[in-house]
């Protein structure tokens, strides 16, 4: 087995493991009996470097077998590592177990909608989905959300979020409510489905190849939408999963989002 191909096994396992964070592989030093590789992982915006050695003896000793069980373990110390960056910069406010079977209805102590604050003459029998059903979310609904806000973030923030977020769900494979959505733009579509991938291209959808041939490079113009809509969107989510507890460190974004408070712009 030589170094070489043992590199590109390691380059290509992070690479069917790690779709939404970039990685970068590179050697560090490399003498007759000892190769560096420092492996960087880009995460949650947080880069996480992990040093491997590859020893002469450990290369000319694998096979196959052994080639993939250490792949897999290199894999598995990195995801460690992520994890713990992330656990090192967060907090973790709140869990919830679920099964992806079952409807997760979170409840709170506060009587009335989390997000309006209105407890009286408002109704809560829609569906309210913790995060948008766009994102994949089917199960984690909560009761505090009233139905006049359902529907107003439906139309305003949900939407913004979800044309802002269209074409990383197209390539991503999200299914929405009505499986995984294409990325449409005038005259042109990529659509990924589980057995065929169709793009269309137009003057928005172009491809160029490079000189060999080995590489093509695809580029659209993202739908428009407005971006303080997509932040707000997000700020509804954080609120929606936060536990009671955090609520009164939050009132001034409950405020910002509140469609009640919202005047009519021209959209
Ligand atoms: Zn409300």
């Amino acid at each position: 087995m030589s170094k070489e191909s043992l590199i590109e096994q390691i380059r290509n396992g992070l690479k069917s493991e790690i779709l939404k964070g970039s990685y970068d592989v590179t050697v560090v030093s490399e003498s007759a009996s000892l190769i560096v590789l420092r492996i960087t992982l880009n995460v949650f915006s947080q880069n996480t470097n992990l040093d491997l050695r590859l020893e002469e003896g450990v290369i000319n000793s694998m096979n196959v077998e052994k080639e993939k069980k250490f792949v897999e373990g290199v894999l598995k110390t990195l995801f460690i590592q992520v994890t713990a960056a992330f656990y090192e910069n967060f907090d973790c406010l709140a869990e919830y177990k679920f099964d992806q079977d079952r409807d997760l209805v979170l409840v709170s102590d506060f009587p009335g909608c989390r997000f309006c604050g209105l407890a009286d003459n408002v109704t809560f029998d829609d569906k309210a989905h913790a995060l948008p059903a766009s994102t994949g979310n089917k199960f984690i609904l909560s009761d505090y959300e009233c139905d006049y806000c359902n529907y107003e973030f439906g139309r305003t923030i949900d939407d913004h979020f979800g044309r802002w977020s269209n074409w990383q769900r197209t390539l991503f494979r999200i299914r929405g409510n009505r499986g995984v959505p294409a990325f449409s733009l005038k005259g042109g579509h990529i659509r990924l489905e589980d057995d065929q991938t169709e793009i269309q291209l137009s003057d928005e959808i172009t491809i160029t190849f490079s000189e060999d041939l080995n590489e093509a490079t695809l580029e659209w113009k993202n739908l428009t939408y407005i971006p303080s809509q997509v932040r707000k969107c997000f700020y509804k989510m954080a609120l929606a999963l936060m536990p009671d507890s955090e609520l009164a460190f939050f009132q001034e974004i409950q405020s910002f989002i509140n469609p009640r408070n919202n005047i009519r712009r021209i959209h």
